[in-house]
């Protein structure tokens, strides 16, 4: 999980706050001291550092906090904000063209993530933005760049243009554009060379087909593990080729954050999404906010929400209502539920997305263990047809036969058994709270 650290130690330092009555000047001091150290220690970049804390600093030393009746909440609040600012503030939209195809350059370093990214994003366009991409391999030194992006087409569904690797890519880029044209593509992405540093052909060759067509983003992919290297690649490319966002790779691995909230200060261009993993769905769309609200343990509803949206069938949501107002859930609804949930990505980190739970005991350092999971579904799986439907039936026998038939123990089944059981029992509570009449009619 991204940020781990520096929200561990930010939200202890803020929690000193917090229930105060007074704060006095040498607390928020105290306080601004913990932060540049959690800052530091995070590897955001030390000039970015010292903005943020004196930022906070002149906002909380002001009379008006400092007189507030909750000023531990409102320097909070300030912190809250001003972490938002150093990401963006406002979540920065993909720019369309007014004028078919919009053009997106991909740019970046070999091995930041370029050309899955570019499968990524095309599948957002056409997901989201109900859009037509064309994805383009203008990448011609790595032969197995064109593969690959041929490869990611296949598994999308989405047409790849490319032309081998003995045409300059400034001519693949224009053709591309054309055929765009005439096959009615409204986006184009171009997935342009990387290189192992920067260098100076390199960027005169992403200058060429910048001049062709001035595209209109040109998103560079940084690796977010590589903190301030990260930064100052965005810098150098920033300066030399000119881009308009920022896609941030593999916040997933990274545990620290510094690139996350250096390189908007430090280049002034707008992180746009950030890559969560290597599937094809893993690329979220960058909101500074809510990223600030999870930094500080306070959750991220929307993005759950948006979360369980794109991965729910709402039939299916409304038929398993159903099921739990007149408790006929069984146990092939209970796989069905597992299977959804796994859809949604690491189950860790949507937990750190429900606000509270970091606070919890017992739930802020939980590892949801997937092969447990797998071996309820197991159990699931060994279950007859009539003992999934009426678990009551199933007796010593045909417990024993059940743990065998999925290589578990009777004491697994049996735990399972019982959680299904408590379940239900809790279904039959909150049914019985929103079907209640008058003062215990509760929405849940
Ligand atoms: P390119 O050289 O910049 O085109 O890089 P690739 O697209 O080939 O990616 C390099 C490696 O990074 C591949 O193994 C990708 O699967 C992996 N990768 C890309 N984006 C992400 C991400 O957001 N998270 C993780 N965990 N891996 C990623």
């Amino acid at each position: 999980m991204a940020f781990e650290g520096l929200a561990e130690r930010l939200q202890g330092t803020i929690q000193k706050l917090k229930g105060k009555g007074k704060v006095s000047e040498q607390d928020v001091k105290e306080m601004m001291r913990e932060v540049r150290f959690a800052l530091i220690e995070a590897d955001v970049n030390l000039k970015v550092v010292k903005e943020f804390v004196k930022n906070v600093s002149e906002r909380a030393i002001g009379s008006e906090v400092m007189k507030s009746l909750t000023p531990g909440q409102q320097v909070i609040k300030i912190v809250q904000d001003e972490l938002t600012n150093l990401m963006g503030g406002e979540q920065s939209p993909i720019k369309f063209s007014t004028k078919s195809p919009t053009v997106i350059m991909m740019v970046g370093l070999q091995g930041a993530g370029k050309t899955t990214t570019t499968g990524k994003l095309a599948n957002v366009l056409r997901k989201k933005y109900n859009r037509k991409p064309l994805l383009v391999a203008a990448d011609i030194y790595r032969p197995a760049a064109v593969q690959q992006l041929q490869t990611l087409g296949k598994q999308l569904s989405l047409p790849v243009f490319s032309l081998g690797t003995d045409i300059s890519p400034v001519e693949i880029a224009r053709k591309a554009i054309e055929h765009a044209k005439e096959e009615h593509h409204d986006v184009v992405i171009i997935d342009t060379a990387g290189r192992l540093h920067i260098d100076e052909e390199l960027m005169q060759e992403l200058k060429d087909i910048r001049a062709l067509k001035e595209p209109d983003e040109v998103f560079l992919v940084v690796d977010a593990m590589t903190g301030q290297d990260a930064v100052n690649v965005a810098q150098s490319f920033n300066e030399t080729v000119g881009i308009t966002g920022v896609v941030l790779t593999k916040l997933d691995g990274d545990t620290r954050g510094g690139a996350a909230l250096s390189i908007r200060s430090v280049t002034q261009k707008p992180i746009k999404f950030v890559g969560m993993g290597e599937k094809m769905d893993a690329l979220e769309t960058f909101h500074p906010e809510r990223m600030a609200q999870r930094i500080l343990g306070m959750g991220d509803v929307l993005s759950l929400i948006e979360k369980a949206q794109a991965n729910v069938d709402m039939e299916k949501a409304k038929e398993l209502e159903q099921k739990f107002m007149t408790q006929t859930f069984t146990f092939d609804d209970f796989v069905e539920q597992l299977q959804a949930l796994k859809k949604m990505g690491p189950l860790d980190d949507i937990l750190k997305m429900i606000p509270g739970v970091n606070k919890m005991k017992g739930l802020d350092n939980v590892k949801v263990d997937e092969k447990q999971m797998g071996r309820l579904e197991a159990i699931i799986y060994s279950m007859t047809p009539a003992e999934k439907t009426n678990p009551e039936i199933i007796n010593g026998n045909r417990k024993k036969r059940i743990a065998k038939g999925s290589g578990t123990t009777i004491q697994d089944v049996n735990r399972l058994l019982k959680q299904f059981e408590e379940m239900k029992k809790m279904m039959k509570q909150m049914t019985g709270m929103t079907q209640g009449k008058g003062k215990g009619k509760k929405k849940m």
